[in-house]
């Protein structure tokens, strides 16, 4: 039985805004359990809650508990006031330039916790603190606000529901239980609003589809794809993190279905999306999110330049065959390529120095482990971005792109003794490695 407490119309939406309403579901009608929420988010929701203020579990902490999965993180929302918390807490720090929020850090969990955001229909041009550009993007949302607002202003409506731990109650406003029953992703007001004022969101919707495996409601899929283009105005680096997000949530190759479906590819990875526009194979980029998604689901990590080298691969290929077809040698071709995809990409995502030069070095490796003859396996081997090319490597032979074989060959070079290593490099090739391997001496010295 659920209890109606009030119902209200937040004013926004263009057409008929839903009534929405507070719902309040009894700790024995629901199955959010104490024993689920980690140590540190209980700890401050108590100390909030001792020191006066509401304080309640909020996103995806309710969301994934309440269909029977783990949570990845806790957020918490609070009416204390970021200074507040972060007085309450000497283990915290304020972040945040559009909307400041506060980590509380306890190891490696980070708890975030977020103050009520005030009613998004409360678009004054001349307010300060809520500034939309004229695309309809929010440029600065730092309005607070009442619980009911907090829950409005919030994406999808499984995203809104609320756990208090003062009496365990779930409280929904915005018929969040429903699309959860439903497995469904609705975004709370009009869609298309919505995504104008921040078109990340249809990323957040294709994310948690793939995750969840819900459907994303009609009127929340229709604009999508007409508004893709919105997501060029979004600041690159904010972009990188995103697909940092799409990719390592475990359900990449899903989550790839669904951004070529929705034409999403394109704002992220315009030379990729070019390429296989114009007929180059994606096998390589769902081999490797295929890989990705098993190591995640083993609970190994994965590197961010390993995906960027994979989803920019086919743009990678289609640059370099260019060139070699304009009458550019194959290896100066291929780091001109380089650069070019590189600078391309840099301008709709950052990659950060850190991850663009190990992607290039694992591009760069490719055309090395074909070549293995002479005391190459052994300076390759000794590359210090060996191991991701040689991983990238049997990622290409299952896509089938190179000899069958040779990611073998390099497994059983790895693991092989000194004398075995110095047997398969004299059994390499049958056209006379060791003629080859003369001839290329006096270049190597160069
Ligand atoms: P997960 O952490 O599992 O990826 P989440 O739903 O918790 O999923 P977060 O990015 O942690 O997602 O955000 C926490 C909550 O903040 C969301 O559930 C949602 O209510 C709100 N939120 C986050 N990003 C947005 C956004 N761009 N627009 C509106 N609300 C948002
Ligand atoms: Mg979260």
């Amino acid at each position: 039985m659920l209890k109606k407490l009030m119902s209200f119309m937040p004013g926004r939406g263009k057409k008929t805004a839903p009534v929405y309403t507070r719902e309040i579901i009894p700790r024995d009608q629901h199955t959010v359990s104490r024993s689920i929420i980690s140590e540190p988010a209980k700890k401050v929701l108590n100390r909030l809650n001792h020191a006066g203020f509401e304080a309640y579990l909020v996103g995806g902490g309710v969301r994934d508990i309440l269909i029977g999965e783990r949570p990845k993180d806790f957020d918490i929302a609070t009416n204390a006031t970021p200074e507040e918390v972060h007085d309450l807490f000497r283990n915290s720090r304020l972040i945040g330039r559009r909307f400041r929020i506060v980590h509380v850090l306890f190891g490696r969990e980070v708890i975030e916790v977020t103050t009520f955001r005030g009613n998004a229909a409360n678009t004054d041009d001349d307010d300060d603190d809520r500034r939309t550009s004229e695309h309809g993007l929010l440029l600065r949302d730092n309005v607070y606000g009442s619980m009911e607002e907090d829950a409005l202003r919030r994406d999808f409506t499984v995203n809104a529901l609320y756990y208090c731990i003062r009496d365990f109650t779930v409280i929904d406003f915005a018929r969040g239980i429903e699309d959860l029953h439903n497995r469904q992703l609705r975004l709370i007001g009009d869609p298309e609003t919505r995504y104008r004022e921040d078109p990340v969101r249809m990323l957040r919707a294709i994310r948690f589809a793939a995750k969840l495996d819900f459907d994303i409601a009609p009127d929340t899929e229709a604009p999508i794809v007409e508004l893709a283009p919105l997501l060029t105005h979004i600041p690159p680096a904010r972009l990188f993190e995103e697909i940092l997000k799409l990719f390592s949530a475990g359900y990449g190759e899903a989550t790839y279905d669904r951004l070529r479906r929705y034409d999403l590819l394109a704002p992220l990875f315009p030379e990729t999306a070019r390429a296989l526009d114009s007929g180059e194979p994606d096998q390589l980029i769902r081999q490797a999110l295929q890989n990705t998604d098993r190591r995640i689901q083993q609970g190994k990590s994965v590197t961010p330049y390993f995906l960027y080298a994979a989803m920019l691969w086919p743009a990678l290929q289609a640059e370099w065959r260019k060139r070699q077809d304009n009458g550019e040698p194959i290896q100066p071709a291929l780091h001109q390529a380089i650069a070019k995809v590189i600078g391309r990409q840099v301008q709709a995502t950052a990659i950060p120095k850190r991850f663009s030069g190990p992607m290039k070095e694992i591009w760069e490796l490719q055309m090395r482990l074909p070549r293995r003859n002479g005391k190459r396996a052994f300076q390759t081997m000794d590359h210090p971005r060996f191991r991701a090319a040689y991983d990238f490597l049997l990622v290409r032979e299952l896509a089938g792109e190179v000899e069958p074989g040779l990611g073998q060959w390099w497994t059983e070079f790895q693991e092989a003794d000194e004398r075995d290593r110095e047997k398969m490099l004299s059994q390499l090739g049958s056209d006379g490695p060791r003629k080859r391997r003369r001839r290329r001496k006096p270049a190597n010295r160069e």
